[in-house]
């Protein structure tokens, strides 16, 4: 009973402090822009090909199978740990098995897949600390960057480590059960049958506490580290681009701007909506961002394969996509406390655009799409940069000089030439034709 009011006071406190950090991010949410969705069907299929059966991460054979397996043992792990909560809750053990042939698929996948996890993590860890990874590395990857996915790396092998020796605990002390169970572990579990029962059950009971702590701990870990992807990715995926890469979406009041100058009676006509407050064109800081831009910063995994392919980055310029994302996530922390605290006029006399991420950075984008192509939670990196450059172009007019000379030309001869439009046809003059 003691063991029940202990674990229940832990899960309350463990699920409370998590839904503080969850409601905190979804009232940063709240603060961005609107995002047009798209059709759900063409979504889901791309979440099912993108987010499930992790085709993007398969392109890389070895080092993508063991993500995409570590993905996967995670979602079959899950189930055990809601088996544990629910186990500490009633007090009963295997609370679940009931559910027979079901519960046997998946604790026999839960068996297999936690040594699958310890051997990846085991060989990340190698890459991490012992290889030099170049797209681990970039301006934008500080100190603390490495040491929180070390971090996690370490708390998901003592998760694994911890589920291993419960299943092998528990077959030594239900050795037949266990057979069609935990295939793997009750072989190691017949090596410790003949241990007296009460040694294996408090060793049982230090791992089954160790495991369930580092899980309350890691959940809590996740919104305010990079692994937030955890539970972000999905959604990320689900909600993400299905128009073709380089499509990007207009600006609702520049449309209604043109299409009030195409209809001179529209424009002297009495407005029919409200006269809502004049938007700001393009971003500028964190307010100005949609919420799947928001979203994505949530998703990114700091995996670089972004910046590894952009070609900007490749040949020395500034532009690293991956610092865009890390960038737009620190200014919103940074901010949005406040603008929560003090209302939407905060000021703090910075900014995401220069204070975070500078104008140079944002004209050595060459719009080629390779990174938004690249990334496995399918980040769209182009559309973030555009709309700065937006904000540049049309409220500052701070393009650089061979854009506004095109621009000029543009307005003054409707072609980005400097020619009039009377002397288009001038090289046609002499040609001849039979
Ligand atoms: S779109 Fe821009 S940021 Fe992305 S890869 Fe191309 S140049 Fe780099
Ligand atoms: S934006 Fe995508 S590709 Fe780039 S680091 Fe983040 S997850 Fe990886």
């Amino acid at each position: 009973m003691i063991k029940q009011i202990v674990f229940i006071t832990a899960t309350i406190i463990s699920f409370g402090i998590l839904g503080y950090s969850l409601l905190r991010i979804y009232s940063f949410l709240k603060l961005t822009k609107n995002h047009k969705k798209g059709p759900l069907g063409k979504r889901l299929y791309k979440t099912i090909t993108v987010a499930i059966f992790q085709t993007k991460i398969l392109r890389r054979p070895v080092i993508g199978l063991l993500h995409a397996l570590v993905f996967w043992g995670f979602i079959v792990i899950l189930f055990g740990s809601v088996e544990i909560i629910i186990d500490g809750f009633t007090g009963i053990e295997k609370s679940l098995s009931s559910f027979d042939f079901i519960y046997q698929i998946i604790s026999i996948s839960g068996d297999v897949f936690s040594w699958i996890i310890l051997i990846a993590v085991c060989v990340f860890f190698v890459r991490r600390v012992f290889l030099t990874v170049t797209r681990f590395e970039g301006i934008e990857m500080k100190r603390r960057s490495h040491s929180d996915a070390n971090f996690a790396l370490s708390l998901i092998f003592v998760l694994m480590v911890t589920l291993i020796w419960m299943n092998i605990l528990y077959s030594a002390m239900n050795l037949e059960e266990s057979r069609t169970l935990y295939p793997i572990n009750a072989l190691f579990g017949q090596f410790f049958t003949s241990l007296d029962h009460t040694i294996l059950l408090r060793a049982y009971e230090i791992n089954w506490w160790t495991h369930i702590g580092v899980i309350f701990l890691f959940m809590n870990i996740l919104p305010y580290s990079k692994h937030f992807h955890v539970f972000m990715s999905i959604p990320n995926v689900f909600f993400s681009r299905i128009e073709p890469l380089g499509k990007l979406p207009n600006m609702d009041n520049i449309t209604k701007e043109v299409k009030l100058m195409m209809d001179p009676n529209l424009a002297f006509a009495a407005p029919t909506e409200p006269v809502s407050e004049i938007e700001r064109f393009g971003v500028k800081d964190v307010e100005d961002v949609t919420w799947k831009n928001y979203l994505d910063s949530l998703a990114c995994t700091q995996c670089g394969r972004c910046t590894a392919s952009c070609p900007a980055n490749i040949t020395g310029k500034m532009l690293s996509p991956r610092k865009i994302m890390i960038d737009l996530r620190k200014r919103m922390n940074e901010k949005a406390p406040h603008i929560l605290k003090e209302g939407k006029n905060y000021n703090d006399n910075k900014s995401l655009l220069r204070d975070y991420i500078t104008t140079e950075e944002l004209w050595a984008c060459t719009t080629c799409n390779s990174c938004a192509q690249e990334c496995p939670v399918n980040i769209n990196h182009p559309e973030m940069i555009v709309f700065m450059r937006r904000f540049l172009v049309m409220e500052e007019s701070a393009a650089p000089t061979g854009l506004n000379v095109m621009f000029t030309n543009i307005e003054n001869n409707g072609a980005p030439w400097p020619f009039s439009p009377e002397d288009r046809l001038l090289w046609a003059n002499d040609l001849t034709t039979n």
